[in-house]
């Protein structure tokens, strides 16, 4: 137990010692060092520095290169203060090596004169500047050596996240002793079987490791005293394999539980059944398509619940395949429910699909927010006595508590969304449904393997055949005359226009930095007064009423309305292929991902696509950056690719919708082959002993429980 009163004594230090009772520290600093999220010896341990200072290798004195960090050994040939008035004195010391001689000079440092007498070995680093005719070190580091034949090899320096109050200096002694004290209480998570089955792993995907995985105290020691850049690697590589590990059990466990603890029905595809289905579509599958539908039927077939997603690009034919998959269903004599975000994406799903089937036996459902109380009664009882076999509606309503007859598989449209919807308790009859949850923005592949680790993953990179090719340019301010001269010789042609602004209206109390935002009631007035006065503008946006909504699409699928005016609210849905142009303002607003939805708007005819894209003045380099990709790029994987790195995996997913925890020392874009031979090792190890319980792995399944148990819903495997 800790002796609570006498905490500044010589008693047994544990992992579990509250921070103020740590050597040199006290309340008052214990309370500056909680800000950084410390709270007792082991949260000391695990704060990975978040840099580290690399010491210049030592030169020659030739070598030297004004500005450029360099260390020297050698001795002191002369040594004298130049001045000693109080507080503004400067001593001078001369430092001879083999290959020259060099001046330093401290000003106010009285104690070097003790330190720095003849003939004193040293090292120093610094970064020289020329004086004279020689070089000169202003208070170098100094470090003093016993004879100039035995020099230690410069120390790599952790550099820690600070706070106000904190010193670089604080930070590192106090962890460097709490290491040293205690890191061997550390209980090793990882037997060492694990770890010579990691260390192979690691190398056969690329990661240059020798021998074994370091045990968690070497590795930790190692973390925050790196000896030299080797020891360092190996040491890190250690602590991100564990936490990779960690994440990737508990997605390993959760597939597992999906497997073994629900029953879907198997929905195997036949050659007649597959016959059907295709003769229903008036055009030949793509190659992707057709794997992908593969990849679905083998999931179906079996029976525990498909859980896929299939990304790709709008347009790419995701709707298709889903089709397919809910025919399947069908023709198994099992309903099929595919949900959209919104209501405009619902009607549009519901139209395409009954259209489809408009020659078969096949009935379709649509169950969405504006319908009367008596159609939705309706919908809901011919739901729950199977006379829908296809229902369409929005996520809202179908989660509201659905009763169906026998739901045998659940599509999910997420659109642009990131987050794979958590799976629903669908009432059906005691069976699970299959699920395919299907998304317009491709993932990196490193994300996907974490966030959507339990879930299989299918992708249609090939676009159908009969579309035109879209050109992006990333114009000037003092190009929209021209611009707008090009969007009316487009309309003149019988082509359609979108101008995309990002906000509705200029927010009361905005003032001044308000005025330059683009609004879409500013813009919508501005073009009907001026560069397009002579066409029939219309406007669209979030705020207006489902049916002026709708009533103003419609309007503009028929061609009445040749230039729609909107916010975003265009991204997810509309397909007019007449429409050719788009103007994006205020394009910095947008992420690029959005950005790509909005370019995947035009050009879905077969005529070529314009999207012009403005900024409103007050883009950032990163925003030009950003948007000088979207201009180059036009596939939506090298897309996803680049805001990965250029904003980092945690700002594209957002913490809160993913729901996981943040990582602590791994960097998805950095470890990515780390992360390959953590998911290989996860997967073998639940693959032979779901539960963890062979020997040495407790404490490992501990962690994994603790850490994701019930983020995972792994209940039942605790
Ligand atoms: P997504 O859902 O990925 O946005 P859709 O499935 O809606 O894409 O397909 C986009 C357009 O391409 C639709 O008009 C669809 O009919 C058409 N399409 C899909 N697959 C093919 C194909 N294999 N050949 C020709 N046209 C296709
Ligand atoms: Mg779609």
């Amino acid at each position: 137990m800790q002796d609570e009163t006498d905490p500044t004594g010589e008693q047994e230090q544990s992992l579990q010692t509250p921070l103020q009772y740590l050597p040199g520290m006290g309340p008052v600093r214990a309370q500056r060092f909680s800000r950084l999220g410390l709270r007792n010896a082991q949260d000391v341990i695990f704060l990975f520095p978040r840099d580290y200072e690399y010491p210049a290798a030592a030169s020659k004195i030739d070598d030297l290169q004004e500005g450029e960090p360099a260390s020297l050994v050698g001795k002191v040939i002369d040594a004298e203060f130049v001045s000693r008035r109080p507080g503004r004195s400067m001593f001078a010391a001369l430092i001879e090596n083999e290959s020259g001689v060099v001046r330093t000079l401290f000003f106010n440092q009285p104690f070097r004169s003790d330190q720095l007498g003849l003939d004193q070995c040293v090292l120093i680093s610094g970064t020289p500047k020329m004086n004279g005719m020689r070089m000169e070190f202003v208070h170098p580091k100094v470090t003093l050596l016993d004879d100039s034949e035995n020099i230690p090899e410069p120390r790599i320096l952790p550099v820690y996240p600070l706070s106000d109050g904190i010193k670089q200096s604080q930070v590192r002694r106090l962890v460097a002793e709490t290491t040293e004290r205690l890191a061997g209480d550390l209980v090793e998570v990882m037997p060492g079987h694990l770890r010579q089955d990691a260390a192979r792993e690691l190398r056969k995907c690329g990661v240059d490791l020798q021998g074994d995985l370091a045990s968690i105290d070497v590795a930790l020691k190692s973390i925050h005293q790196p000896l030299n850049r080797q020891h360092l690697f190996a040491a890190r590589t250690r602590l991100v394999f564990q936490e990779l590990l960690v994440m990737q059990l508990a997605l390993a466990m959760r597939r597992r539980k999906l497997t073994t603890d629900l029953h879907a029905p198997p929905l195997a595809v036949s050659t007649m059944i597959d016959a059907r289905i295709v003769n229903r579509f008036p055009f030949e599958l793509t190659k992707d398509q057709k794997t992908v539908i593969g990849e679905i039927s083998r999931d179906m077939a079996r029976q525990f619940p498909m859980n896929r997603l299939l990304q790709g690009d709008v347009g790419s034919g995701k709707t298709v395949v889903a089709v397919y998959a809910m025919m399947l269903a069908v023709a198994h004599g099992h309903q099929a429910a595919l949900m959209a975000p919104t209501e405009v994406l619902a009607r549009q799903h519901y139209q395409t699909l009954s259209q489809t089937l408009s020659e078969s036996r096949v009935r379709v459902g649509l169950l969405c927010g504006s319908l009367t109380a008596r159609e939705r009664r309706t919908v809901l009882e011919e739901t729950a006595q199977g006379k829908i076999d296809l229902l369409v509606g929005t996520q809202a309503l179908i989660y509201g508590g659905m009763d169906f007859k026998s739901l045998g598989l659940c599509v999910i449209d997420e659109q642009h969304k990131f987050g794979v919807a958590q799976r629903v308790a669908l009432r059906s009859g005691g069976i699970d449904p299959h699920y395919l949850v299907m998304s317009a923005t491709p993932i990196p592949r490193s994300v996907a393997m974490t966030l959507y680790g339990d879930v299989e993953l299918s992708t249609l990179r090939e676009r159908p055949p009969g579309r035109g090719k879209v050109n992006t340019y990333l114009a000037q301010d003092q190009w929209k005359d021209r611009w707008w001269g090009f969007v009316r010789d487009r309309l003149d042609e019988g082509r359609q226009a979108f101008v995309v602004a990002p906000r509705v209206s200029v927010v009361a109390g905005d003032g001044e930095a308000g005025e330059d935002v683009a609004s879409v009631e500013a813009v919508f007035e501005d073009l009907c007064n001026g560069a397009l006065a002579d066409y029939r503008v219309g406007l669209l946006h979030g705020r207006m009423h489902p049916e002026e909504k709708q009533s103003i699409m419609d309007a503009f699928a028929d061609g009445q309305i040749q230039v729609l005016v909107s916010t975003t609210v265009i991204e997810v849905g509309i397909n007019v292929p007449n429409a050719t142009v788009m103007t994006i303002l205020g394009a910095q607003r947008f992420g690029l991902a959005q950005l790509h939805q909005l370019r995947g708007r035009v050009a879905r005819g077969g005529h070529e696509g314009h999207v012009g894209v403005f900024t409103d003045g007050d883009a950032s380099p990163e925003d030009n950056e950003r948007l000088q990709v979207f201009e180059q790029t036009d596939d939506g994987f090298e897309l996803a690719e680049a805001d990965f790195r250029l904003r980092g995996p945690g700002d594209m997913l957002g913490r809160q919708q993913s729901g996981l925890p943040p990582m602590r020392i791994a960097d998805l874009i950095r470890d990515h082959d780390v992360l390959l031979a953590a998911r290989s090792i996860a997967q073998s190890m639940i693959d032979s002993d779901p539960e963890l319980s062979g020997e040495g792995l407790h404490e490992l399944r501990r962690q994994v429980l603790r850490r994701y148990g019930k983020r995972m819903d792994l209940g039942d495997v605790a």
